[in-house]
């Protein structure tokens, strides 16, 4: 079989505690869970074509935009990445109305185990996606806002004591002890219970949710997979964790390469 299109950050969900992926290549979807354990090439057609304008560019930005989109969309803006940045009240988002519709929606900060305990924030409606985009084994929605800015403030003061950042190498190599989330959160929300309650937050009881991933064998060595120097990448598909599709022949972010042309065959 083969498919061809532009591609971008995979579909993910979670079925019966299993992370399910489906790749977009043009407008199909792919269920790729059902190709591990198979041979498959992707080639990249040397075309990209930018995520919001369709226009046909050389390189692109914030993983998949011109260079013109990349300044003038909100969800391009370096607030996105800091939340706690935000300046929709200064009249200043660069999309008022997205920003609204994105931003002032309830937003959840949690704690994940991807490479050892993280701190983050999402917007509710993301979850569990964007836990499994991570590649976190566990994860624990442990606040809620009713704004991003505000998850962002929070999040910052709670950086003081957890990292939120993942090492994608110990990721994928699925180098991740066993953490418990649930004392963790248990010992971490006093320390910030004066600006928790300024802003309004929610304590959120949940119970920490487990996630596997569809893997056959994790890599003992890390090689990085890269359209621009190697245009075409094949090798038997052993499995998929976070954004990665994990090959023998090395580990692929697929969301690195969104709007790249590709013809996938299998
Ligand atoms: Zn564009």
């Amino acid at each position: 079989m083969q498919l061809s299109g532009s591609i971008s950050k995979m579909h993910t969900h979670l079925n019966m505690g299993t992370a399910q992926y489906q790749l977009k290549i043009g407008d199909k979807l792919l269920n790729i869970n059902d190709l591990i354990g198979e041979n498959i090439s992707l080639e990249f057609n040397g075309q990209i074509n930018c995520a919001n304008c369709g226009k046909a560019i050389k390189k692109s930005y914030s993983q998949g935009f011109c260079y013109p989109c990349c300044q003038k969309l909100a969800r391009c803006d370096l607030c996105i990445m800091k939340p706690e940045t935000c300046h929709h009240h200064l009249g200043t988002c660069r999309e008022p109305q997205w920003g609204l519709d994105n931003c002032f929606v309830p937003h959840v900060i949690y704690l994940a185990n991807s490479s050892g305990v993280k701190v983050g924030i999402t917007r509710k409606s993301n979850i569990p996606s964007r836990w499994i985009d991570q590649g976190a084994v566990s994860a624990l929605p442990i606040l809620e806002v009713d704004t991003r800015l505000k998850s962002g403030q929070i999040e910052v003061a709670l950086k003081a004591y957890v990292n939120d950042k993942t090492n994608w190498r110990k990721m994928l190599k699925n180098e991740v002890d066993s953490v418990d989330l649930e004392q963790v959160r248990d010992e971490l929300l006093p320390k910030i219970q004066t600006l928790s309650a300024e802003l309004g937050a929610t304590a959120l009881k949940n119970k920490a949710l487990e996630i596997n991933y569809p893997v056959v064998e994790y890599p003992s060595k890390i090689n990085s997979l890269n359209f621009d120097k190697t245009p075409s990448i094949s090798g038997v598909l052993l499995g998929i964790k976070g954004q990665y599709l994990i090959l023998d022949s090395g580990v692929l972010n697929i969301r690195k390469f969104g709007s790249y042309n590709i013809t996938l065959t299998y």
